[in-house]
């Protein structure tokens, strides 16, 4: 995908305005992603025609070119879609009631142990485990070892083979044990059928929990999106837990199933170790549905650096003829923090233009700093008192020849005129380019 994408991103560049023309050759590439990325057809179609219109005429008056407002307007509206926050879960209750809902082999078991001890590390809960499903001996065994791997109790009653009554005396039992919460493994089936529905849907009556889950397995893209409508019909589930994310699925499935079920993936699991388990961030899926982490985060790093608070400031100096050498060098700090020059010169606005023409490189930065620090402070808000001998004391101060202090001098000359002449119209556009 990436590089197709790229591709597609190119061609936006150097356009001033997000065109319908070089929207859809980028939004052909995302909703191939999105297909890629197992999302299910008609949401990726809905989700690309969406982005469009949020994306038609919008200036590209920024530091981003046009492709890398597309790249962010798709990854935001994605996270969007996908619930915007994280979502926690109700500890309410006492004892706090967790049931686990899902097909075999989802990873229920494997969830109920990773979230016990969660459960029991973060928020110092006592927990106990309850193994319901009674149709296999080997689950209840599974269960018991998970729960002494993380020293959590396992409630179970071998022989009984009633999970609604299991269930209650579980309950119960935590009320006697000073438990305060109980998490209810259950048993699932390879497919959807009656008989476990009907099954789980009377556990779920009887011990009316705080949190219902649904557990999913990440890797069976769009049957995932049936089987979570078909548990949501019948529970009305609080949260989806999406396992085994630790493979190479790109989890489209999380996408599909909060746009059909709409409830919020509360929890990943990324491994078969107890401590493989993580709050959904729906940022993070997205970033990983689209398979662009480096666009995203170069563009991310340009906003964060550029923040509007220093964009006005600066605005300001220069309207009143104030921009000195300690404003000069506090930029050139922004674009050092931002990485590597020759990746980023682009994005400064006005300031990288002015260091291009001089053609500025990284290590030029040091002579550079190295001079203004030899300034005084009158000499660097009042560049116009640096006369001749002044400059042989900064030359000599910095280790530098006089040339270099002149040739700064000039480099410096160049930038403010440019932002003067940026006043007008100019600046304006600049403040925006500064804000991302
Ligand atoms: P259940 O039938 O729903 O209880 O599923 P299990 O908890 O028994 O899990 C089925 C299989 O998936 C087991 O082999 C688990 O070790 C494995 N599994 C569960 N969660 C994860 C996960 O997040 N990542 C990986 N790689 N494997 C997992
Ligand atoms: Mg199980």
């Amino acid at each position: 995908l990436s590089e197709k994408l790229d591709k597609a991103l190119h061609t936006l560049k150097g356009h001033g305005k997000i065109t319908e023309v070089n929207v859809a050759e980028t939004l052909k590439e995302v909703r191939r992603a999105l297909l890629d990325a197992d999302v299910n057809f008609k949401i990726a179609k809905e989700f690309t025609k969406s982005v469009k219109e949020k994306a038609l005429g919008q200036d590209v008056l920024t530091t981003l070119n046009p492709g890398q407002l597309m790249v962010k307007l798709v990854k935001d509206e994605l996270t969007e879609l996908m619930g915007g926050d994280t979502v926690g879960i109700n500890l309410g209750g006492s004892p706090t009631v967790i049931l686990m809902s899902g097909l075999q082999g989802s990873g229920k078991t494997t969830f109920s142990g990773k979230l016990a001890n969660y459960l029991k590390t973060k928020k110092t809960k006592q927990v106990l485990l309850v193994g319901c499903d009674v149709y296999r001996p080997a689950a209840i065994n599974q269960l018991r070892v998970v729960g002494e791997q993380i020293g959590v109790e396992v409630y179970a009653e071998e022989g009984n083979q009633n999970p609604v009554e299991i269930s209650q005396n579980a309950i119960k039992h935590a009320k006697a044990n000073g438990k305060n919460v109980v998490i209810i493994d259950t048993a699932g089936r390879l497919a959807v059928d009656e008989e476990m529905m009907t099954e789980i849907a009377n556990i779920h009556k009887a011990v009316n929990p705080q949190e219902t889950l649904f557990v999913v397995d990440s890797m069976t893209g769009q049957d995932a999106v049936n089987t979570a409508k078909a548990f949501n019909d019948i529970l009305n589930f609080d949260g989806v837990v999406l396992t085994k994310l630790d493979g190479d699925t790109r989890g489209g499935a999380a996408l599909s199933i909060k746009s059909v079920v709409d409830k919020p993936i509360k929890f990943i699991g990324t491994g078969e170790k107890m401590d493989a388990i993580d709050v959904f961030h729906p940022d993070r899926m997205a970033d990983r549905i689209l398979g662009m982490g480096d666009v995203i985060s170069l563009v991310e790093r340009a906003q964060e650096q550029y923040d509007e608070e220093e964009a006005r400031k600066l605005q300001k100096k220069i309207a009143k003829n104030q921009f000195g050498f300690d404003d000069f060098l506090n930029q050139i700090n922004q674009i050092k923090k931002m990485g590597s020059m020759k990746d980023l010169v682009g994005m400064i606005p006005g300031a990288g233009k002015a260091l291009k023409d001089v053609d500025i490189d990284d290590d030029a930065f040091k002579g550079i700093e190295a001079i203004i620090h030899s300034m005084t402070p009158e000499e660097r808000t009042t560049p116009a008192v640096i006369n001749a001998s002044r400059k042989k004391r900064i030359a000599k101060g910095s280790g530098t020849s006089v040339q270099e202090v002149n040739q700064l001098m000039k480099q410096f000359d160049q930038m403010s005129k440019m932002m003067k002449m940026m006043q007008g119209g100019g600046g304006r556009k600049m403040m925006q380019m500064m804000k991302g």
